[in-house]
Parts: C-alpha cells; structure tokens; sequence
C-alpha cells in the first residue's frame, strides 16, 4: 500500500447535487449533437462535467474513429455554453497537448490505454509539470497491478488530481453485462489506494441502457464517489454504443431515482 498526496476531488469537481455526476455522449459525431446534449445536459442541473470521446479506440478497424482534433472546437464551444467543464479521452503524446492547448479541463486514459505502460507513460510524460485532473479507466482485463501502474505513472508525473474510473472488465463468460462489473477489483484499488476516488462507468458495464440504474445504484452501495455515464440527445442514432446510451431526460430521471447511502452515525 502506497500513500498518494492527492487533492481531494471536490475541490477540482464538486458535484452540484450527490451523487458526482460526469454525462456526455460516448463520441463527439458534430458539432450540433455535442452542443444540444450539453445544454440538455446543463438544464439538469445535476451534472458536473460534459464528456465526449473525439479520439476513439474502436478494438476493430472500419468503424468510426472519432471526429478527431476538430471535436476540440466543439468541446470548448460546450464549456462557454455551459460553463460545465469538459473531460475527453487521450491515448497519446499529442492527444494530451492538444487537449491541453484547446484548454479541455480533465482529461481521462481509456481502459484499451491502461493496458500498455509504453502509452500511459507517453501521456504521463506529456503531463510532466501541467497541473490537470486525470481519470483513469481500468484496464479492459481485470488485472488490478496494470490499473496500480498506470495511476502510479500519471502520479509519477506530478499529477494530484486523480480519480479512478471503473468500467467493468472484458470476459469470455457470456452475462448480462457488457464489460463484468467484478466490483471486487475496484475494492482491491480502493484498498491499495484508500484516498483515491473511484467513480463508476455504468454506462461500459452494462452495454444497454436498461441495466444503467442498477449498477449505479450498486456503485453508491459500494461508496463509489461518482458516475460517468454516457448521454446522446437521440441514442438509437448514435453514432457509437448506441444501445447503452441515455437521453437527457432519462439520465435526470435515472439520477433522481438514485439513493445515497447514509453516512454511519
Ligand atoms: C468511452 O468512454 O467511450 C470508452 C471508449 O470507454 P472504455 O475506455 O471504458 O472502453
Ligand atoms: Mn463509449
């Protein structure tokens, strides 16, 4: 067990109303759809941060990749309109600089990054110095060390705002889960880390929108201290994991549903 320094998430992302909650479409398609979900998105009044995804790490090739540095435009065009700040995923180098000259606000490592120390340490090295939160998925295996590392190299780089991302874990297993949650994984990093935040991604475990309320529900019982979850105006038209994305208004309804738990007296 390793003792990190870390600045204490509600300082650099409060959560307007409990629980922390991180909405935006998995892929940034335009820049109309990016702009119409994050007013959505604002006029909740429940979300602290709009994500978009413009570099995409699609596990086969023919697919939509990402719209790329242009999303950049877009993102800070959503951060004006909002005034919300804006998380996109980085997975190299120039990815993190760009993300930092356009003025992105948080940036986060995808779980097909976490797996290979050559990248995530190209990322760290690109932060060296800059003082940006960072969010780190798991891996896409359930391999706790990998996830450790790649915390302790964007750590390594002078990075003190940090929180963990699970998104649950690639399996042979055929469950009703796109990615098994194996919440005992993000209890070992929670173990090994205990001041390390952790916020889940229901959003990747489930694969449909149907099971989101459930597994976020789960993650509070667990303590967890946020959500990400993706959000499109029109799902079914997504351009990108069409099926486990919510509208707007159903992730306002998902979250008002949702029950803290009580603090122990
Ligand atoms: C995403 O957040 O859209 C994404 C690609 O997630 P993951 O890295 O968890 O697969
Ligand atoms: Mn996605």
């Amino acid at each position: 067990m390793k003792h990190l320094e870390l600045i204490p998430m509600n300082e650099w992302l409060p959560g307007l109303n409990q629980p922390l909650v991180i909405a935006g479409p998995c892929s940034a398609e335009t820049e109309e759809q990016l702009l119409a979900t994050a007013r959505q998105l604002k006029a909740l009044n429940k979300v602290s941060a709009i994500r978009a995804g413009i570099w995409k790490p699609r596990t086969r090739p023919g697919e939509f990749e990402g719209i790329g540095s242009e999303g950049l435009k877009w993102l800070i065009q959503a951060k004006k309109e909002t005034g919300l700040p804006v998380t996109v995923e980085v997975a190299t180098a120039r990815h993190a600089e760009e993300a930092l000259k356009a003025g992105v606000d948080i940036l986060w490592i995808g779980a097909r990054t976490t797996v290979n120390p050559f990248s995530v340490q190209e990322v760290a090295d690109a932060l060296k110095g800059v003082d940006i939160p960072v969010l780190i998925k798991n891996p896409v295996n359930p391999d706790l060390q990998l996830w450790i590392g790649a915390i302790e190299r964007i750590y390594g780089a002078g990075i003190r705002k940090i929180a963990a991302i699970h998104r649950g874990f690639s399996s042979f297993k055929k469950t009703s889960f796109r990615n098994e949650p194996m919440f005992d994984v993000a209890i070992g990093l929670k173990t090994h880390f205990p001041e390390l935040p952790v916020i889940c991604d229901p959003s990747h475990i489930c694969g449909n929108r149907e099971l989101i309320p459930f597994i976020s529900q789960r993650a509070l019982d667990l303590d967890m201290q946020g959500l990400m979850i993706e959000s499109h105006i029109t799902p079914d038209l997504a351009w990108t994991d069409a099926k486990q994305q919510v509208t707007p208004d159903a992730l306002g309804t998902i979250i008002d549903h949702l029950t803290l738990r009580k603090p122990e007296s």
